[in-house]
């Protein structure tokens, strides 16, 4: 096992999921495991800080073990409930409703670092409320040569001002263009971009959905488009298994240069596109290091063209 570590903070959850094409009433879910999950493809010792109830199944806890995931992080309560989220997809897939959020032992989660990943080189905060994303960060011995911030419309609604403590603490952020208008209140995402780097992140990610994603970094754009597949089936996760692939891939190269971004970002695209073409976790575990290349591969010749210019 390689020394190269990623450390992520989020979600360990239960999920109620209803799509166009089916429903689920508890499955495994949460920004820390598709993080974990999707990070678990590269040579990397990858750490998860969360908490769960007693209701969380040894065999998910099993899942993650057999991946190579470092669960010393996760503290298990006694007599506690998971983290449950339940949403609802509209018929284009790409928006979705909250039908419920039970933060359950999130509420009174006080995160503790393991010593074996204080000094982890990248630290992915994975969806999660805020206060629980700085204490963590707090704990984190030398500086860490990347943060990396995802988070949504809940924590943007709900706790803006420790929110916009850990963006100043950030230097990348992961969200979506529902997310960055609501966030800046601007609609051209390009605006929405400016303004999140004066809140902090000097790269910024909008994910647009089935429409791909942009990468913003001083005057620099990097635009990349998702793999048009012919099955989506649940995009639960889609954002997670993104950040965790793009996390995995710098963590395991160690070169944080805006060119390996780029390269992370289609990593992060390519396991996101695999987690959306069936229910839950099931596809993202399912991968293998075979398939993903394949996938890399495809997305190499969608995009790759030369041009002469007349
Ligand atoms: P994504 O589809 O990438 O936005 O992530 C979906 C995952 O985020 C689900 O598995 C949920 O368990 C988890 N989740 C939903 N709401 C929240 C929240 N408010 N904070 C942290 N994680 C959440």
């Amino acid at each position: 096992m390689t020394s190269n570590k990623l450390l992520i903070i989020g979600t360990m959850a239960y999920d109620g999921l209803e799509t166009p094409f089916g429903k689920a009433d508890r499955i495994l879910g949460g920004a820390a495991v598709y993080g974990a999950l999707a990070a678990s493809q590269f040579n990397i010792n990858c750490g998860i800080v969360s908490v769960i109830g007693n209701d969380f199944e040894e065999s998910d806890l099993q899942v993650l073990r057999s991946r190579g995931i470092d669960l010393e992080g996760v503290e298990a309560v006694e007599n506690g409930k998971t983290f449950f989220w339940k949403g609802k997809y509209h018929n284009d897939l790409n928006t979705r409703t909250t039908i419920e959020t039970q933060l359950n032992v999130l509420e009174t989660f006080n995160p503790v670092v393991p010593h074996n990943f204080q000094k982890a080189d990248i630290v992915l905060l994975a969806n999660l409320d805020p206060s629980v994303q700085l204490k963590t960060l707090e704990q984190i011995g030398s500086q860490p040569k990347l943060v990396i911030l995802d988070t949504m419309n809940f924590w943007i609604e709900n706790t803006p001002e420790v929110l916009f403590k850990v963006m100043g603490l950030t230097d990348v952020i992961s969200i979506n263009d529902e997310e960055a208008r609501q966030l800046t209140e601007e609609y051209s995402l390009v605006k929405a971009a400016k303004k999140i780097h004066q809140m902090g992140p000097r790269y910024v990610i909008i994910k647009k959905g089935e429409h791909g994603a942009l990468l913003f970094h001083e005057k620099n754009v990097f635009c990349i488009p998702a793999l048009p597949l012919e099955d989506v089936f649940d995009p639960t996760g889609a954002g997670d298994s993104f950040a965790g692939g793009f996390a995995g891939y710098l963590t395991q190269t160690g070169n944080i240069s805006f060119e390996q971004m780029k390269i992370a970002m289609i990593y992060g695209s390519a396991l996101a596109s695999f987690t959306v073409e069936k229910f839950g976790t099931e596809n993202l575990i399912a991968v293998s290091k075979e398939e993903l290349a394949q996938r890399i591969e495809t997305f190499k010749n969608l995009t790759q063209f030369e041009i002469e210019l007349i």
